[in-house]
Parts: C-alpha cells; structure tokens; sequence
C-alpha cells in the first residue's frame, strides 16, 4: 500500500509540473497574442425580426496562432480568465470594437451598435467602468453604441455588487444583455430588480426547435417574461428557416445564427450587412 501510494505521489506530481509547464507555456503564448497582435475580432449580425433587417452585431474574439492556426475562444477565455489576462484582453475588445464601428462608419455604415462579452472576472476589478470610459474618451465613442453581454451564470452570485456595477455601466449609457439565459435559475424578482435590457435565449433551446415541443415551450416562456419585465428578447444559434418563422411568430425581437450569417471579419461586415438587408 505504500509503494503504490508513493508511486501516486510520484506520478502526482510529475502531471502537476507538466500541467504548470504546459500553463506558463500558454500564458508567455496568450501574452504574446496581445502584443503581436494575433487577435481579431468576427463580427455576427443580430436582425431585428420586425423589419427583417440588421439591428446590430455580437463582436467575437478570434485568436490566430501563428502555428496553432485558429485557436477557439472556448479554449483561450478560460485560461485567459484564469491568469488575469482577461482584463487587458477585455479592455482590447472595447477598443477594437469601437474602432471597427468607426471605420464602418466611414464608410457609409452607421450601426446602431455592437454587443461584446465581459468575462465575469472583468468585474472583479473595481474600476471596469472607469477603465471602460477611458477607453471610449480616447475613441470618441458613445456609451450606447456598447452594449455589454453577461452571463445569467454570473448574475446568479453577488447579487448586491453585482447589481451595483451594472447599474454603474448602465447609468455611463451602455446596454446590458443577458447571455445564455435559461441555463441558469435566474428568479423572477431578482430579474426585475436588474437594469437590463435584453435577454438572450440559450443556443440549447433553439436547436431542437422545431422537432422539441418543450423547446418551443420554454422559448415561448422566455420571451414573455422578457417581454414582461419591460426588456427585449433575442435569440442565438438561429439555423434554419423553421426557427426564424417560430420566432417571428411568437415575436422575439432579434435573431442571430448560421442562418444569416456566421461571425464574419470586419472588412467582410458590410458587404454582409447589404446583402442580408436586400434579401
Ligand atoms: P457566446 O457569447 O454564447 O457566443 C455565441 C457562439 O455561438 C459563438 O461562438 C458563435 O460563433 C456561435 N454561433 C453563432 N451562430 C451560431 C449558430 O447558428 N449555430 C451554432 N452552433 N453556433 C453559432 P464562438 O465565437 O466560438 O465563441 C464561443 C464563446 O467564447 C462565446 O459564447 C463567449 O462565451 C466566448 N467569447 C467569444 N468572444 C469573447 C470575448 O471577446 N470576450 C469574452 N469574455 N468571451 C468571448
Ligand atoms: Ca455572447
Ligand atoms: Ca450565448
Ligand atoms: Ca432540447
């Protein structure tokens, strides 16, 4: 028993520094992503299912490693959220972000405005908002071109704080969304007390629709209560035609999916933004 539990020490320790290794090694590679400039931000249009035209964009970090290739933010974020580097990578968003709104503009494309996820760890820096009027100031942008997405996962801790730095961000001028709403528990009053303004619902309850009757009946729910809490509604991973009429039929507000478009680079947003308002 005890050459086996020293064999486990071993064999313990030996994953450990290789997973430290392995942790160092992405976070000089996250790092260097910053200063080289490896990242690039796609953008997905959001349609607005009243006129069946563009509304505005969800902004989507891409990170190109120049042996890697394209590395998923499903991958990087949390190891970005893990050694911190998500706050600076966070704030290149908003920069990025305003930037691109601001060359679109000067061509001719005026958006209402881009949504971009904030990791809850951005929170946890006290001066978020600050730092993020900071950025708007030097890229003369207006708060509400910004609209900020939340995970529902992080507005379930915290409550107080939580409803204090939103209500700080949305008295700057920003919009709040709620991301990946349905999978958490989310209780109606706390909802209320919120200052949001749209509520996404989960990629998970669309897929199956229109085979799934609890899909639909979920959704439906969703954007009732969305609807009687004064906000809006939208709807994510829209893929085939049957859900886009479901949702103009239970009157969702925006739509975003493959069926539109996929996130798309910003010198490529235009054009997309053209083609699907003439279709
Ligand atoms: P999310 O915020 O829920 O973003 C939606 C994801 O669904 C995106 O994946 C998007 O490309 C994908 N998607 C869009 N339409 C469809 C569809 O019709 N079907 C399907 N199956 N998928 C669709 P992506 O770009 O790989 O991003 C994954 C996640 O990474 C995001 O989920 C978000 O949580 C995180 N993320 C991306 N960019 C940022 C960022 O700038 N900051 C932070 N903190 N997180 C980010
Ligand atoms: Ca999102
Ligand atoms: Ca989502
Ligand atoms: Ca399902």
């Amino acid at each position: 028993a005890k050459e086996l539990g020293r064999n486990h020490f071993r064999y313990y320790t030996q994953s450990l520094s290789e997973r430290t290794d392995k942790r160092l090694k992405t976070d000089a590679a996250l790092r260097e992503a910053l200063s080289l400039n490896q990242f690039s931000l796609h953008f997905q249009p959001i349609i607005d299912l009243t006129s069946c035209t563009v509304s505005h964009a969800e902004a989507l970090i891409r990170w190109h490693h120049p042996e890697m290739g394209m590395v998923s933010p499903e991958y990087f974020i949390p190891l970005a959220e893990e050694n911190g580097l998500i706050h600076e990578i966070g704030l290149w968003v908003l920069r990025e972000a305003c930037r691109c709104h601001k060359e679109w503009k000067s061509q001719g494309l005026d958006l209402q405005k881009i949504s971009i996820n904030v990791s809850s760890i951005q929170f946890q820096k006290a001066n978020l908002a600050d730092a993020f009027k900071t950025i708007l100031e030097e890229e003369a942008m207006e708060a509400h071109r910004i609209d900020i997405e939340i995970t529902e996962r992080y507005l379930m801790d915290q409550t107080e704080r939580n409803i204090h730095y939103l209500n700080t961000l949305k008295k700057a001028g920003h919009t709040i969304t709620v991301d990946d709403f349905g999978v958490g528990y989310s209780s109606m009053s706390y909802m209320k007390r919120l200052p949001l303004d749209i509520i996404k619902i989960d990629r998970s309850f669309i897929s199956d629709i229109p085979e799934d009757r609890n899909d639909i009946q979920i959704s439906q729910a969703i954007i009732s209560l969305s609807h009687n809490l004064g906000y809006k509604a939208t709807a994510e991973g829209v893929e085939i035609v049957e859900q886009f009429n479901f949702l103009r039929e239970t009157l969702c507000d925006y739509a975003q999916g493959y069926y539109f478009s996929p996130p798309v680079p910003a010198h490529h947003f235009i054009t997309c933004v053209e083609q699907l308002n003439a279709r």
